[in-house]
Order: C-alpha cells, then sequence, then structure tokens
C-alpha cells in the first residue's frame, strides 16, 4: 500500500465526461488499497477565461487580491465536481480548497510561494479513509488572503502536498504521455525519454517546457519526491523525474526547449558605478519577477546600458517599478521589445564536455537565425532571439543534435 499524489491538469478535467475518466483512475488506485491525495487544475481554458474578465472588468488594473479570488474559483468548480462522481460510486471522498486544508504562502498575489502545508486535516481524512481532493494551483497568506502560485500552479501544489505528507511518489496526470527531448506539439520528431534527472526538468522547465511548472520541480528536487508525467488518456508509463544516478545517460544534449512568453528589457545610458544593478533588480526580486538573461554593454564614457529579459506577463508590472527606478538613477530611458523568444538546449553532459555552443550557433546561423543575447548555466545554453523563428530554430536544433535518435 502506497500513498499517492495524484494531479490531474486542465485537460485532463476538461468537462463532466474527462472528470468522470479521472474519477474512475482514482478508483482503480484506491481499489488497489493505496491512499490517495487528488490535486486538479480548473477545466481547460478556464483560468484564461477569469483572468479576462478581471481585465476588462478594470481596464486591465484588477486589485491583486481580488484577482486572485476570483482566478481560483476555477479548481473549486473541478474539486467539487471530482469528489461527487466519487462519492456516487460510492467511495468516500472530501475536496477541499488550499485555504482550508491550508496552505500556507507568503503574500504575493499572483506568484505566492508556498512556506507550509498543514498535515493535520488531510491525514484524518486519508486515516478514515476517504480520498482526499485538494484545489490545486492556490493557497493563503497569514492574513487569510487568497493567493495564487503563478500560471502552472497546480503541479507545484501536487508536489508540495507530496513532500509534506511524505507521499511515495506524485503522479502528474497531462495531455502528453510524458516529457520527450522536446515539445511533441512543437516538433513531430520529439521522442520520449523514460526518466529525466531533477537537475535537467529544471533547466527544461525553466527555459519554458510547461509541462511541469519549474517551481514543482524544485520543490521535488529538494524533498526527492518522485514525479511520474503521465497521459490521463492512455496507460503509458510515462516519463520518471528522479535523481541523477550513475546509470542514467549523461547525455550530451538531452532536449530542446522554447519559451515565446519572453520580453527583453534595455535600461539605456546607465551611470555605471557601484550599486545601480542592486536598485534596478533588488524591487523586481521583491515582487518575485524572475528576470532570465542579463547583459551589461561595455561602459563608454561612465555609462552603460544593461539588457534583461522577464516573462511576457510581468511585462506591465516591470513598466511600473522601472518608471521610478530609471528617474532616481539617472538613466535616459528603457526600451522594451515583445516580439522575442528563447531557445535553449540541455544537457547534463555538457558539464564535461565542449563544443555544444559552437554547434548551436551554427545551426541557428545556417537558417539565418540571429542570437540577440545569450545566457549560460551548467548544462544549459539559451539564445534570444525572434519571436517569428521559434519553430524553426527548435526544429533546426533538434535535428542538429539528433535527439531522434535513442543513443
Ligand atoms: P496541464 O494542463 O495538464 O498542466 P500543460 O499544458 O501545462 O498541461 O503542459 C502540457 C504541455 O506541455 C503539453 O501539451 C506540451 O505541449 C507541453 N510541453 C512543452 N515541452 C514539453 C516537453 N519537453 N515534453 C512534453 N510536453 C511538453
Ligand atoms: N489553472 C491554473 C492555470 O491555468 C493552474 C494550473 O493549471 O496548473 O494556470
Ligand atoms: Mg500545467
Amino acid at each position: 500500500m502506497a500513498l499517492i499524489v495524484q494531479k490531474y491538469g486542465g485537460t485532463s478535467v476538461g468537462d463532466t465526461e474527462k472528470i468522470r475518466n479521472v474519477a474512475e483512475r482514482v478508483a482503480r488506485v484506491k481499489d488497489e488499497g493505496n491512499d490517495l491525495v487528488v490535486v486538479l487544475s480548473a477545466m481547460g481554458g478556464e483560468t484564461d477565461r477569469l483572468i479576462k474578465l478581471a481585465e476588462s472588468a478594470t481596464e486591465n488594473d484588477p486589485d491583486e487580491r481580488e484577482y486572485d479570488v476570483l482566478i481560483s474559483t476555477g479548481e473549486q468548480v473541478t474539486i467539487s465536481l471530482l469528489a461527487m462522481i466519487l462519492k456516487k460510486m460510492g467511495y468516500p471522498t472530501k475536496s477541499f480548497l488550499g485555504s482550508q486544508v491550508k496552505i500556507l504562502t507568503d503574500r504575493i498575489h499572483k506568484n505566492a510561494r508556498i512556506l507550509k502545508i498543514d498535515t493535520e486535516l488531510i491525514n484524518g481524512e486519508l486515516k478514515a479513509g476517504k480520498i482526499v481532493v485538494v484545489a490545486g494551483f492556490q493557497g493563503v497568506d497569514d492574513n487569510g488572503n487568497i493567493t495564487t502560485l503563478g500560471r502552472g500552479g497546480s503541479d507545484t501544489s501536487a508536489v508540495a502536498l507530496a513532500a509534506a505528507l511524505k507521499a511515495d511518489y506524485c503522479e502528474n496526470f497531462t495531455d502528453v504521455d510524458g516529457v520527450y527531448t522536446t515539445d511533441p506539439n512543437v516538433y513531430d520528431r520529439a521522442r520520449k525519454l523514460s526518466r529525466i534527472s531533477y537537475e535537467e526538468m529544471l533547466e527544461l522547465a525553466s527555459a519554458g517546457a510547461k509541462v511541469l511548472q519549474h517551481r514543482s520541480v524544485e520543490l521535488a528536487k529538494m524533498y526527492n519526491v518522485p514525479i511520474i508525467v503521465r497521459s490521463s488518456f492512455n496507460d503509458d508509463r510515462g516519463t520518471l523525474v528522479t535523481m541523477e544516478d550513475k546509470d542514467m545517460e549523461r547525455e550530451l544534449v538531452s532536449g530542446v526547449t522554447c519559451d515565446k512568453d519572453q520580453a527583453k528589457i534595455s535600461v539605456i545610458h546607465v551611470p555605471d558605478q557601484p550599486g545601480v544593478a542592486e536598485r534596478i533588480f533588488t524591487p523586481l526580486s521583491e515582487r518575485n519577477i524572475i528576470v532570465d538573461m542579463i547583459i551589461q554593454n561595455a561602459s563608454i564614457e561612465g555609462y552603460t546600458d544593461l539588457t534583461f529579459t522577464v516573462s511576457r506577463k510581468d511585462m506591465e508590472e516591470v513598466k511600473n517599478i522601472l518608471y521610478e527606478v530609471v528617474k532616481e538613477i539617472g538613466a535616459e530611458r528603457v526600451d522594451y521589445d515583445e516580439k522575442i523568444a528563447k531557445v535553449s538546449v540541455i544537457g547534463l553532459g555538457m558539464k564535461s564536455h565542449s563544443g555544444v555552443a559552437s554547434k548551436m550557433f551554427a545551426a541557428l546561423a545556417g537558417e539565418g537565425i540571429n542570437i540577440m543575447m545569450i545566457s549560460t548555466s551548467e548544462i544549459k545554453i539559451s539564445c534570444a532571439i525572434r519571436r517569428k523563428y521559434t519553430e524553426l530554430a527548435v526544429q533546426v536544433l533538434h535535428d542538429a543534435f539528433e535527439l531522434d535518435k535513442e543513443n
């Protein structure tokens, strides 16, 4: 008997028929004698719909507290539906919101981080033989305000619950049957991986592979929670996301990924003095805004340009923050470019081999794709390019590193 946390994404709970399919899967696992906590997303497209409502009601300027109250409601619909279907099938079940479980987060609306999860309530229900269904994507802060965890946040709810409850593993059911060498919806030659290390998955997720939210992989790695990414529409074994072990092949490059939701920001003619970068980036990090690539030009006559990328959804907030900062630090102006994308290649083997960067640059150059910015980590190389070349870049890189072939 195991304690399993299962998470079902938006497509898997897209209508009542699909939720019945989820109920049958859940029932099967329960019948095998396991304890089960099920985390659900909202129906596919519902969170987008709610966001549009908030924007249209307020000329794109919704109050953050009320925004979270609204956009967290999609999950309340799916958890209650699943729980009532399971009860009708004869399985004692209870659904809970994040605030009822008490998934405590910080106070950063729209992008909160989980601080602590009370396990008492859930453990009590499990002991009483119940299936527990929890709303993903949401928590509550220390003042009792509803918070949300950022887009795709149900993945993180599930892993955080698995860690807090010391579950045996976390199954993540989605609309693809595992983690592939690249997004199978972008390139049909993508190949499914049977296993991938936390480290590689973390880089893939942070570089835009939304199959798992970045933060969920971070938590899984920290608490050593195995994640199995599977399809809710078939019984394929899926992909195991786990610790790197010596049997795991150190692929030179194991995946290519892209992120079209990027924006480039250039702060022009900044005085080249100590503390200036800190005054630009500290207010951004205080708002949990992730800054990705950063480039500072060579200084000319005491002035420099600072260019960086953020997620496009954070652009408005960045604009508001920089409006004041730019005046304070005496920069000339800020330029914004929303038509960029980031392509990245990832692989553990990069730690011990060279030549990946040059192969990547050559492949992009071969198609006439200009590289605007470059950033690297130990196992990842990312390039910012014009957004219109994204799919072409992914396909060319996938071919260049022969990722369709098992090595
Ligand atoms: P859910 O609603 O179940 O959370 P998401 O849409 O958030 O599902 O994530 C699944 C999607 O992730 C897939 O449909 C696929 O297009 C995309 N994806 C991106 N990169 C990859 C990858 N390397 N492997 C598998 N899927 C990927
Ligand atoms: N429903 C939320 C979203 O669309 C959370 C999730 O799907 O994980 O972002
Ligand atoms: Mg998702």
